[in-house]
């Protein structure tokens, strides 16, 4: 059974007690040590709740990680992995305890020391990983709508001192305070607490993201991350947009681009720049974009993906480098979909193709009308909406609000 052998592979010598592999019993070796040990499931099979028995100086080798090893034992998914990381823990903790540890591993040993009351301050249930080696913390903060956010943080070492390096997946930078982050002692606890307040700061950015995702067949990112800003959703066949919402001002007007015939996106930029006026900071996202470019935007409880995404008419693949396709054939009866990468290729190939500043003129490679295509690298990107006055001294209210 893989089962077994694979615990036997990391510990060889903790042999089984019973046919339900429930228990094992035997040695664990350690740098050529062996130290006793037992370790049982309990009846339910809840790892979290195994019991763990070792000889007097496993014990005191292990004595600083117990809260580490109930933190590791409740994230394993089996108890072979949790051998493993056990094991590792081991080997980290008792080349401390030695004091035949490099200097990097010492170090590392030393900054555990700090960092543990931290996390105990921070608690336990909001730690979210703990690497094999120690060096690198996951946390986890929960809002309160339940969504979970994480806080990266690594240990690098450089000629005796130890950096913490903090990641998130916060769409605004984590500002901390320089002297205070730099020191073990304090730096994971702040670290946090700053990071709980950007969440904070951030709670209407994610309700509008949320409410996009929830409400939208988005189309890009495939999978995205809670610090992602982007969004291309469809308003309709052949016809999307990709907004950048400010994480700051989530309500105002996003910067847009819109995909689709020629003819289609200047009727949205139209229709956007008459009704621009109308935004209002007070209603959602959504509610504001179809006030303003006068549509009803589809959404999974109405409607079926594949009325909206189809593949590249010249690649006929759906995405290239997880894009995809962005550019539509004007022509009415075709409105094939390309991806502006083939169809940059494909225009350069026809003889009949022409250049003229940054736009190609061509013909499509379906119905044969004459097609402009921009070159890559050329001004197609984001628009900056004109705001009018109106919405200028909304933005000033609000700075001055806060
Ligand atoms: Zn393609
Ligand atoms: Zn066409």
């Amino acid at each position: 059974m893989s089962y077994q052998n694979s615990l036997f592979g990391n510990c060889p010598l903790l042999i089984p007690q019973n046919d339900d592999l429930t228990c094992y019993e035997g040695f664990i070796t350690v740098q050529e040590d062996e130290f006793k040990m037992r370790i049982a499931l309990p009846e339910s099979g809840l790892l979290s709740q195994a019991k763990i028995e070792c000889d007097w100086k496993l014990k005191n080798i292990l004595s600083n990680y117990k809260q580490v090893i109930q933190q590791k034992l409740e994230k394993a998914a089996n108890l072979i992995q949790f051998m493993k990381e056990f094991k590792n823990l081991l080997e980290e903790s008792y080349k401390v305890k030695l004091g035949t540890t490099s200097g990097i591993d010492d170090a590392f040993g030393l900054s555990f020391k700090e960092i543990l009351p931290q996390l105990d301050d921070i608690g336990w249930e909001n730690v979210d990983n703990i690497d094999d080696l120690f060096t690198s913390i996951r946390l986890v903060k929960r809002d309160l709508k339940s969504r979970h956010h994480y806080i990266n943080t690594r240990f690098l070492q450089e000629e005796e001192i130890c950096t913490p390096v903090f990641t998130t997946d916060l769409p605004i930078p984590l500002h901390l305070p320089k002297a205070k982050y730099q020191s073990l002692k304090f730096s994971i606890k702040e670290s946090y607490h700053y990071f709980c307040e950007a969440i904070e700061l951030c709670q209407a950015f994610f309700d509008v993201m949320d409410e996009i995702d929830k409400n939208t067949w988005v189309l890009e990112p495939q999978k995205a991350s809670r610090a992602s800003k982007e969004r291309r959703f469809c308003l309709g066949k052949n016809i999307s947009v990709q907004i950048d919402v400010n994480p700051y001002y989530p309500s105002t007007i996003p910067q847009y681009r819109f995909f689709g015939t020629d003819h289609n996106v200047s009727l949205l930029k139209q229709k956007l720049n008459n009704n621009l006026q109308l935004w209002n900071e007070r209603k959602s996202l959504l509610t504001n974009l179809q006030k303003i470019l006068e549509i009803s935007i589809p959404s999974p409880t109405n409607s079926q993906k594949e009325e909206f995404i189809t593949p590249c008419g010249i690649c006929c693949g759906y995405r290239l480098n997880a894009t995809l396709p962005d550019k539509v054939c004007d022509y009415s009866l075709c409105e094939k979909q390309f991806h502006s990468l083939c169809l940059l290729e494909w225009l350069k190939t026809l003889p009949s193709s022409r250049t003229s500043f940054s736009v190609i003129h061509g013909q499509c490679p379906y119905c044969k009308k004459p097609l402009n295509h921009y070159k890559l690298g050329s001004n197609c990107g984001y628009e900056f909406c004109d705001v009018n006055g109106l919405l200028g001294i909304g933005m000033v209210y609000k700075i001055q609000q806060h």
